[in-house]
C-alpha cells in the first residue's frame, strides 16, 4: 500500500490519476469537494458502500478501492441509505449496466460519490455535470492489497486491458492496452493468500492467456509499460509468459485450486493446453468464449479465429485433459467433496475429464437467421457445458456501434431463449 501511495505522490507525469486517485478524496483541495474536511481541517470520516457492476475484474478492484478506504480510516455501511460515500464501480459492456449507473446517481442526491471501473469517455463527461462525483481511473491498482469478499475464494488480478479490439467491446477504450503485472509480484499474492487458508485463487485478466511479462515493463517508479513482444531469442527465455506462470504457482506447496478467467482461443497455444492439463491445481474446467458460430460474424467481430480453429482447441483441450487428467482425475480439493453430502450421487456420474464453458452474443449486426443456425449447430457438435448468452447493444466509439443494429429486441430475445435452453437448460 505504502508503494502505491508514494507513487501517487511523487510522480509528476500521471497527474490525471493523482488526481482522481481514492487516496486522495479524503483531503482532496482541489477538486469540488472541498467538505472531505471538516471545520478543523481534519478529514471526515465516512461510512462508504460500494456497488459493483459487471466482470470478476471489477469485482477485484472493488475489494481494492475496499482496501484504501479502510485504510485511510472510512468505515463499511452495511447498505446505501447508511454510507456518507458511494462507489459505483460501473461496467460499460452494456448500455443496461450504463442506464443503472444513472439511475444510482440521480437516487443518491447529494450524497458523495465514485465512479470506477469501466466509463466510457462519452459517459465520463455526461456524470461529470454532478459536482458531487469523482473518478477513479483504474490503472495501478495492481499495488493494491485488497480486502477479499470471501474467506474462500480470492481474485489475483494479473494483467488489465486488452489489444484485440473485438468491435461490439468497449475494453480497450475503457482500460487501455494490456499490461502484465510481475511475476513476482503475483507469486508473493499467491503464496500469501495461501498462506492465509484461501482455496480457490482465481487469476484474473480481460485475456490471461496473452500474459507476458519481462522486465523491461517496469519503470523506476513501479508502474507498468503496455507489454511489448520480446524480439530476440535470449529476451524470449527471459520473459515469463502464461504458461510459465502457470507452471510456477501450480507448483506452489499447499492445498488450494486455481481457476483461470478469461481466454481468447487466438493466444490458446499446444503449449498452454497442454500445461493446463498437467498442472493438476488448475481446475478442470475451461471458459474460451467463442461469440458467434458463424465465420462472417466472427470477422465482423474482429476475433480473429475462425469456427474451424475453435473446434481444433476444443478437441485438443478434450485430448490433452483426456491424457493427463483421466475421468476421476480432479483438483486437488474434489477428492475432499467425496465426504459431502451428495458424494454418491457424483460417484455414479460420469464427469468429463474437462467440463467447457463459453460466451456467446446473439443479435450482433447484420446476424442472418442462417448464421445464427450456424451458431446452434456449432453448439450442438461441442456440447457446451454453460454458456453465457448476451443480446447484443451497441456500445459508443466501438467499430460495431457503426453498423446498424438491425436484429429487432425480439428477435435477440427468441435466439437468446434457443441457445439458453439448448446449453443451459440442465440448470434450471
Ligand atoms: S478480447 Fe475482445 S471481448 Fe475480450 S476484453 Fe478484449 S476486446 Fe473485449
Amino acid at each position: 500500500m505504502k508503494k502505491s501511495c508514494s507513487f501517487v505522490i511523487i510522480c509528476p507525469v500521471f497527474k490525471y490519476e493523482i488526481f482522481y486517485h481514492p487516496l486522495w478524496l479524503p483531503n482532496e483541495p482541489r477538486t469540488r469537494s472541498a467538505s472531505w474536511r471538516n471545520d478543523a481541517g481534519q478529514i471526515n470520516l465516512m461510512r462508504y458502500y460500494i456497488i459493483t457492476y459487471g466482470c470478476q475484474m471489477n469485482k477485484n478492484d472493488s475489494e481494492r478501492i475496499a482496501a484504501i478506504l479502510e485504510q485511510r480510516g472510512h468505515k463499511p455501511a452495511s447498505n446505501a441509505q447508511g454510507a456518507d460515500l458511494i462507489v459505483l464501480n460501473s461496467c460499460s459492456i452494456r448500455q443496461s449496466a450504463v442506464d443503472r449507473i444513472y439511475g444510482k446517481i440521480n437516487r443518491f442526491g447529494n450524497k458523495k460519490i465514485i465512479v470506477a471501473g469501466c466509463l466510457l469517455e462519452y459517459d465520463k463527461k455526461r456524470l461529470a455535470v454532478h459536482k458531487n462525483i469523482s473518478f477513479w481511473h483504474p490503472n495501478d491498482y495492481f499495488n493494491l492489497s485488497p480486502i477479499p469478499q470471501s474467506r474462500f475464494s480470492a481474485f489475483v488480478p494479473i494483467m488489465t486491458g486488452c489489444n484485440n479490439f473485438c468491435s461490439y467491446c468497449v475494453v480497450p477504450y475503457t482500460r487501455g492496452r494490456e499490461k502484465s503485472r510481475p511475476a513476482k509480484e503475483i507469486i508473493a499474492e499467491v503464496k500469501s493468500l495461501i498462506k492465509k487458508g484461501y482455496k480457490e485463487i482465481i487469476l484474473l485478466g480481460q485475456n490471461v492467456n496473452s500474459y507476458s511479462y519481462n522486465r523491461k515493463h517496469i519503470t523506476h517508479n513501479n508502474n507498468l509499460l503496455p507489454e511489448r513482444t520480446p524480439k530476440t531469442s535470449r529476451a524470449k527465455s527471459k520473459a515469463i509468459d502464461f504458461p510459465k506462470l502457470l507452471k510456477l504457482i501450480n507448483n506452489l506447496p499447499g492445498d488450494f485450486r486455481l481457476i483461470l478467467l478469461t481466454s481468447h482461443p487466438k493466444d490458446m497455444s499446444d503449449e498452454l493446453i497442454e500445461t493446463i492439463a498437467r498442472c493438476q491445481k488448475i481446475t478442470p474446467q475451461i471458459h474460451l468464449p467463442v461469440q458467434s458460430g458463424d465465420n462472417q460474424i466472427l470477422r465482423k467481430m474482429n476475433r480473429h479465429y475462425t469456427t474451424a480453429h475453435y473446434k481444433k482447441l476444443i478437441k485438443k483441450i478434450r485430448a490433452a485433459f483426456k491424457k493427463y487428467r483421466p475421468s476421476g482425475a480432479k483438483s486437488p480439493l474434489e477428492g475432499r467433496a467425496k465426504a459431502a453430502p451428495g458424494a454418491a450421487l457424483a460417484r455414479k456420474t460420469n464427469f468429463p475429464p474437462v467440463t467447457i464453458s463459453t460466451d456467446i452474443i446473439v443479435g450482433f449486426p447484420g446476424e442472418t437467421k442462417k448464421q445464427f443456425q450456424n451458431t446452434v449447430k456449432l453448439c450442438r457438435e461441442i456440447k457446451f457445458d454453460k454458456a453465457y448468452i448476451a443480446k447484443y447493444s451497441p456500445r459508443p466509439g466501438t467499430a460495431a456501434a457503426k453498423l446498424k443494429d438491425d436484429v429487432s429486441p425480439k428477435e435477440k430475445k427468441r435466439r437468446w431463449l434457443i441457445l439458453d435452453k439448448l446449453i443451459n437448460a440442465k440448470y434450471y
